[in-house]
């Protein structure tokens, strides 16, 4: 198994009151896989714990977060392991894009800037070699003009322009898993489907996986394999996203399938 996540709990602990240490319990015994080569979508309202969820993999949560479980990663637990070593799974096999483009990219760089550093970084390329890299990345997001992108900065771009430089980032080391935390809500919504499917259609060609945190199930239903739904820390139901769709056993999974657009 690519990714195992076994009995997560994450608490945040929130000081005291009346000399009584508060806690917040945000994710309250989860368990579910990724495979390899395939899409685990998180879904449920705002507030069940699918961001916190997403975070405890590369341990990227504030200092008063709490994590017990295990998170296997490839057989090896997470939980257990060394912020340098979760840095390099970062950069080379673990991908993340989050909700908004400018918490990934640094206002002060070229786009191509920040796409050929982690090809030199982690893969060993020429600055050269990945300057060429970086362009057929950004044709490959469908970026249009790349070539003159390239030496764009982030804030000459529109919203859809920098999300897909951030998922032409998050590929270019090739990563094993991809974290996606609902990359398309600040967009609109043609722009989202677009960005949307083609995550599903490189999951293919690059043969990696994505966890995939999404309140349109409309493309969770076009290109997840996997369905996880949470509830307020809970999972209510999890399965094939063709099963459930079709037969949904819990009431808050039918209530959510029945606001489909
Ligand atoms: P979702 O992504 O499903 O909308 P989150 O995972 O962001 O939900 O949040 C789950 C719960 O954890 C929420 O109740 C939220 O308020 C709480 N939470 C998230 N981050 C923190 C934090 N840094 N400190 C305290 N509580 C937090
Ligand atoms: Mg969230």
């Amino acid at each position: 198994m690519l990714l195992s996540i076994q009995d997560l709990k994450v608490s945040f602990r929130m000081g005291k009151v009346d000399g009584v240490a508060q806690r917040a319990d945000a994710v309250k015994g989860v368990s579910f896989d990724v495979p390899e080569n395939s899409i685990v979508a998180l879904v449920g309202e705002s507030g069940s714990g699918k961001s916190v969820t997403a975070m405890s993999i590369l341990n990227l949560l504030p200092d008063n977060a709490e994590r017990q479980g295990r998170i296997l990663w490839q057989g090896k637990d997470l939980l257990q392991t060394a912020l340098p070593e979760l840095q390099t799974l970062r950069g080379k096999d673990i991908a993340c894009v989050f909700q908004d483009p400018m918490q990934s990219l640094n206002p002060v760089f070229t786009v191509g800037a920040q796409i050929v550093e982690p090809l030199v970084k982690h893969l060993g390329l020429t600055k050269k070699q990945a300057l060429a890299r970086a362009e057929e990345l950004l044709v490959e997001v469908g970026m249009p003009e790349p070539k003159r992108r390239l030496h764009a900065y982030p804030h000459e771009m529109s919203g859809g322009q920098q999300q897909r430089v951030m998922i032409a980032m998050a590929l270019a080391c090739e990563p094993k898993l991809l974290i996606a935390d609902e990359p398309t809500t600040a967009l609109d919504v043609t722009i989202q489907r677009q960005i949307l499917e083609l995550v599903g259609k490189l999951k293919d060609k690059h043969r990696m996986s994505v966890l995939f945190i999404s309140h349109d199930l409309g493309v969770v239903g076009e290109i997840a394999d996997h369905v996880v739904v949470m509830r307020h820390g809970v999972i209510r139901e999890q399965g094939p996203v063709a099963g459930i769709f079709a037969s949904p056993q819990d009431d808050y999974t039918k209530a959510l399938l029945a606001c489909r657009p």
